[in-house]
C-alpha cells in the first residue's frame, strides 16, 4: 500500500508558509515503512531539530481506480480519518531551496500516523468535516474540509491520473494552518467531528 500525500491544500497554510499558491495539487508519497505503529509513541529522530505536526484528514481506497471522474470518486473510498504528516521542517527547507525531492523529510520511518477510521456517512454530508489536533490539551490547529482548495473527489481524480489507486492505499489531503515544532513529552491528540482519532505520545 501506498501512502499519497498533498501539500497545500489551505489558503491560511500556504501563507503561514511564504509558500507559493499552487495551480494543481502538489503531491508527494510516503513509503509504508514510514507508518508508526499503532499505541507506540513518536521519536524525534537525530536528523531533525524541528519536526513539526501536520493533522491532515485521510482517505482509504477502497477500490482499484485508474483515470477516476471527479463525479465517480466518491465510490472509491467509504472510510475517513485523521492522522498526521509529520515534517522535519530544518530539511524540508534545506531541500526545497536546493531544488531537491522532499523524502527525507517526509518519508522517514515514523513520519506517518493513522489513526482511527470511521464510516464517512457518520456525519452530515459525507463531504466536510470538522477536524482538530490539540497538543497537550490546546487546540493548535483547527480546520473543516470545506476550506480545502481541492475536495477530496477531486484529489482523487488528480492523483488517479498519474498513480493507480489500490485498495488499501491511504491519502492524507493536506494540513491547515496552525503547523508547529513537537518536543519530547508532548502528547498530539486528533479529534474528527468530536470523536478522538489519535493519541500519539512525542518521544
Ligand atoms: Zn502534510
Amino acid at each position: 500500500m501506498k501512502l499519497i500525500c498533498v501539500g497545500r491544500n489551505y489558503t491560511k497554510h500556504i501563507e503561514e508558509l511564504k509558500n507559493d499558491r499552487p495551480d494543481a495539487p502538489v503531491i508527494f508519497m510516503k513509503p509504508d515503512s514510514s507508518l508508526g505503529q499503532p499505541g507506540q509513541p513518536f521519536f524525534i529522530p537525530d536528523f531533525s531539530s524541528d519536526i513539526h505536526h501536520e493533522v491532515e484528514v485521510l482517505v482509504r481506497i477502497n477500490r482499484i481506480g485508474k483515470h477516476i471522474q471527479t463525479k465517480f470518486a466518491h465510490k472509491y473510498y467509504d472510510q475517513i480519518g485523521l492522522g498526521l504528516d509529520f515534517t522535519a521542517r530544518d530539511v524540508q527547507l534545506d531541500l526545497k531551496n536546493k531544488g531537491l525531492p522532499w523524502e527525507k523529510a517526509k518519508a522517514f520511518d515514523g513520519a506517518a500516523h493513522v489513526g482511527k477510521w470511521f464510516d464517512k456517512t457518520k456525519w452530515s454530508d459525507g463531504k466536510n468535516f470538522n477536524f482538530h489536533l490539540n497538543k497537550n490539551g490546546e487546540t493548535v490547529q483547527q480546520d473543516s474540509t470545506a476550506n480545502m482548495i481541492w475536495a477530496i473527489d477531486e484529489l482523487i481524480s488528480y492523483i488517479s491520473t498519474y498513480f493507480t489507486l489500490k485498495i488499501g492505499d491511504v491519502i492524507f489531503t493536506g494540513t491547515p494552518s496552525g503547523v508547529g515544532r513537537v518536543t519530547r513529552g508532548d502528547v498530539l491528540t486528533g479529534i474528527l467531528e468530536g470523536e478522538q482519532a489519535f493519541e500519539v505520545n512525542v518521544r
